[in-house]
């Protein structure tokens, strides 16, 4: 089967806006830079988690499952995506959260408990899997299958969504007769990067593709885990592309600031300069965790010439996530910045 003639199901919007960012352009005054709008998809806000939910769920449909249980952080984008798919399609949402209940549902578990999903915390990892047997034992007791979505959406299925956006991509670029030198992205689970990297191959883009990590993690290792992984995805859809590690471009940033910051899901000072600094230029929001850390990259690229050279034009592909802003915990750590950023009278 060609990666091409995968079958999923609609669940997006698309194509989704790619756009030029006028006033960020501007300010940084090099090449012009645009913006890739994967966090308009929906379902639930949707985000970058959706296109590969289309393929996902679509084997969730013909295997005859009738509830989704997926993985994440207490926060997780991917949870929440993942929810707003399975209800749209009629299947019982089922979270499984490493974490503990706070007792106080904001950001994205707000969204989740809207849509009335089944949500299990575990806050000992040491229990996870054994819990995991026994909350699908539960369910197949009372006559439901559980399709299973691995953490992210990523495995080699999911990640043909971000495969196939490069198609998207290249066809905006042609409509709109501009020129892309390189794509900027996030890496986490890797299913987006390693998937983009493909398609960029696959359908001969004319950029390269970089990503920012959202977590700290030694150079190389990384470069060899997205190697791997979409060598295995290559193979399993017949694509006849092999990544080497060496080709794997991530931006880490500076080593006594990386852009991942201290550690995943948590912010400092420069990653919330790099969402105002987005929010005020062009009314986009970013998130915390994931957009936030990549955007402060992007500048960086874009100002010092890593990677993105003086007049080269750049794409951010904005992955979503930003209701993790109303975190309880996110917005008690922003408020000082944010009344730095603006004026407040009360009359
Ligand atoms: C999950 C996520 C990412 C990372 O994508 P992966 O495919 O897991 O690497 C980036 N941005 C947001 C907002 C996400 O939720």
């Amino acid at each position: 089967m060609t990666v091409e003639s995968v079958k999923k199901v609609k669940l997006g919007h698309y194509p989704t806006p790619l756009e030029k960012m006028e006033n960020m352009t501007k300010l940084l005054g090099k090449g012009e830079l645009f913006i890739k709008r994967d966090d308009t998809t929906g379902p639930a806000f949707g985000g970058n988690k959706t296109r590969k939910l289309e393929y996902l769920m679509q084997e969730a449909l013909d295997t005859g499952c009738t509830a989704v249980m997926t993985f994440g952080g207490t926060q997780t984008n991917h949870g929440r995506t993942t929810v707003g798919a399975a209800v749209k399609l009629g299947l019982k949402p089922i979270l499984v959260l490493s974490g503990t209940d706070t007792g106080y549902l904001s950001g994205n578990l707000n969204l989740d408990a809207m849509m009335g999903t089944d949500i299990y915390f575990v806050s000992d990892p040491a229990k996870m899997a054994d819990t995991v047997a026994e909350i699908i034992a539960k369910y197949e007791a009372q006559g439901d299958k559980v399709y299973q979505v691995p953490v992210g959406g990523s495995n080699p299925l999911g990640a043909v969504g971000y495969i196939m956006s490069v198609k998207e991509i290249l066809q905006q670029m042609e409509e709109q007769k501009v020129k892309i030198d390189h794509v900027v992205c996030t890496v986490g689970s890797m299913g987006t990067f390693a998937g983009m990297i493909l398609g960029a191959k696959y359908f001969n883009a004319p950029f390269d593709v970089i990503a920012v990590p959202v977590s700290p993690a030694p150079k190389g290792d990384k470069e060899k885990d997205v190697a791997n992984f979409a060598n295995e995805v290559s193979k399993t859809y017949g694509m006849g592309i092999e990544i080497k590690p060496e080709d794997v471009k991530i931006a880490y940033g500076p080593d006594a600031e990386p852009y991942s910051g201290e550690a995943y899901n948590k912010p400092d000072p420069v990653t919330r300069e790099a969402i105002i600094t987005l929010a005020k230029n062009e009314g986009i929001m970013l998130d915390p965790t994931y957009t936030g850390k990549t955007f402060r990259g992007f500048i960086d690229m874009v100002k010092e010439g890593q990677f993105i050279k003086e007049g080269e034009n750049a794409l951010f592909i904005h992955t979503g996530g930003a209701m993790a802003l109303w975190t309880k915990e996110h917005l008690d750590d922003m408020q000082q910045q944010l009344r730095e950023n603006c004026t407040t009278t009360q009359i």
